[in-house]
């Protein structure tokens, strides 16, 4: 009778229909398809669900024998209630397989020490995190804009300053009912990021480099997406502009997978005992992936601590201290370039969910933020966020340092923003003594960021004068590992988009893209 009964809510509770509400309060709830079409709420807000997911015991009991496309079919059940079970199942085969990965696993969780894993989101076929959520967004998009009743061919803007324009890239590729097109700064992205861009294959594909800093091109985006007669004329040839980017909801809930994936691993392998708490330790920028280690312990994972691990751009360790959010410092340029940013757009997120849902406190903090660069949450917030997060940042030198010591300790090569992971970790470990087992976050490839990997374990002499290619060979050589096959021969492949414009010629450059 018990068990009837349980299944019996369970399934209930899995018919019921999910709802998405803006973080700031102005615009009223919207379907998973909506949230997902229209990427940021109208009123300037993010879009959050209005009730907390729960996983149940008995699905977590049928996950662990799954592999990870199934184990993300049913997590995302639980948030995209109006995509049916084998909409969803066929979006995550599609995502989630050994054409796009190179390894069965798809996400696997390595032990580095006892007690201590190392959970590798970057076997997708850009070699970083950006690819768990950018291979299966994609695939959501069409069916989102069928679901809400859109006629218009989806085509989406990005601007990226590096691993979220390739990784779009890779995922919308010849995806029926869409187009892409990527605008980078000239001058602002690595070598390897740059050729993975511009030799980009698909034929609904665009990369142009723009003249100047991420900061033109992102401006140069948004002022497109804005641009009510640019929109007009658009739509008028059946297209409707849509975002990719991590303030997407569609983003964000395929992160929540892979959390569940290594806790359900590490149970599987018996190196966790049912119900026992785990430390998560993520490098953060835009607070997108730690902010998935959220949700799933709000739907139930049995998460102790989340260790929000900086670089210098220190935003986030100060704010989790002292409650403090202050973006108004000195912007620095560091060998983890995916972590340099001072507005951590999720945080919004975050707030909204440890405030009670309290719009009109989320929406004076943005404000406040906006004008004068800075806000500051007390008391009981301050509280709760301090017994579930953890800060600390690590300098350049402290980020080589972790990348050597690990290799000599364990022959583990991490790469850069990885490290800063390892680097924080002594620290927690240091400061609080505290031995919960621990799955540390890997986000990128260490062939991605060669140069400063093979610097960190041969020395400045090691990588003078060669470039990133050569150190792709030096890197396989002292690690033992294969050069991924996305970053393989990347010199040699042919150049297919070698545009340059002006930010004021962008909206020209998208016509010219979309032919109109
Ligand atoms: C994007 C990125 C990060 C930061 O992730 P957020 O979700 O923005 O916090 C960390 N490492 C790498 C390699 C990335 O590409």
């Amino acid at each position: 009778m018990t068990l009837d009964f349980r299944l019996l809510t369970e399934q209930l509770w899995e018919a019921m229909e999910m709802f998405y509400v803006s973080t700031r309060g102005n615009h009223p709830a919207v379907s998973s398809a909506e949230a997902i079409k229209m990427g940021i709420s109208p009123d300037g807000g993010l879009f959050v669900p209005d009730a907390p997911v729960r996983v149940s015991p008995e699905l977590m009991q049928r996950m662990k024998e799954m592999p990870y496309r199934e184990r993300a079919a049913e997590i995302l059940r639980l948030y995209l209630t109006d995509f049916t079970a084998a909409e969803l199942e066929d979006c995550a085969a599609r995502a989630y397989n050994t054409n796009n990965y190179d390894v069965e696993e798809i996400a696997p969780v390595k032990e580095l020490e006892p007690g201590t894993y190392v959970l590798e989101l970057w076997h997708g076929p850009t070699c970083a995190f950006k690819d768990m959520a950018l291979q299966i967004l994609p695939r959501f998009l069409p069916r989102a804009a069928a679901k809400t009743g859109e006629k218009g061919e989806i085509v989406i803007l990005v601007a990226t300053s590096g691993d979220t324009g390739k990784a779009a890239l890779e995922g919308f590729k010849d995806v029926p009912g869409t187009r892409i097109m990527v605008f980078f700064p000239d001058q602002g992205v690595s070598q390897v990021q740059r050729l993975q861009m511009v030799t980009q294959e698909g034929d609904n594909v665009g990369v142009m480099a723009v003249r100047g800093n991420f900061d033109d091109a992102q401006s140069g985006v948004k002022a497109i997406f804005t641009d009510a007669d640019i929109n007009r004329r658009v739509g008028e040839k059946g297209f409707r502009f849509s975002s990719a980017n991590s303030i997407n909801w569609g983003r964000l809930a395929p992160q929540i997978v892979y959390y569940f994936s290594a806790y359900l691993d590490l149970l599987r392998e018996g190196k966790l005992a049912e119900g026992e708490p785990v430390n998560f330790v993520v490098p953060t920028g835009n607070f997108g992936n730690i902010l998935a280690g959220f949700y799933a312990r709000q739907a139930g994972l049995p998460v102790n601590r989340l260790i929000c691990a900086a670089n210098e751009n220190n935003v986030l360790t100060d704010f989790v201290r002292t409650g403090i959010y202050d973006r108004n410092r000195r912007f620095v340029r560091t060998i983890s370039p995916s972590m340099d940013i001072l507005i951590s757009s999720n945080l919004e997120r975050l707030l909204y969910e440890l405030s009670g849902g309290d719009t009109t406190t989320v929406r004076d903090w943005m404000n406040e933020l906006r004008e004068k660069g800075m806000y500051q949450v007390g008391g009981g917030l301050l509280a709760q966020l301090q017994a579930l997060f953890w800060s600390d940042f690590s300098s350049d030198r402290e980020t080589k340092d972790a990348i050597r010591e690990t290799f000599d300790r364990t022959g583990y090569v991490a790469d850069t923003h990885t490290a800063v992971g390892l680097d924080v970790y002594k620290k927690y470990v240091l400061q609080t003594g505290d031995r919960t087992k621990t799955v540390i976050v890997s986000t990128a490839s260490p062939f991605k960021f060669n140069d400063s990997v093979v610097e960190a374990l041969q020395g400045k002499e090691a990588v003078k004068g060669k470039d990133e290619f050569e150190l792709l060979h030096e890197l396989a050589r002292i690690s033992g590992l294969e050069i991924p096959v996305g970053l393989k021969d990347l010199d040699r492949r042919p150049v297919r988009h070698d545009g340059v414009v002006d930010r004021e010629e962008m909206p020209r450059a998208v016509f010219d893209f979309l032919n109109i």
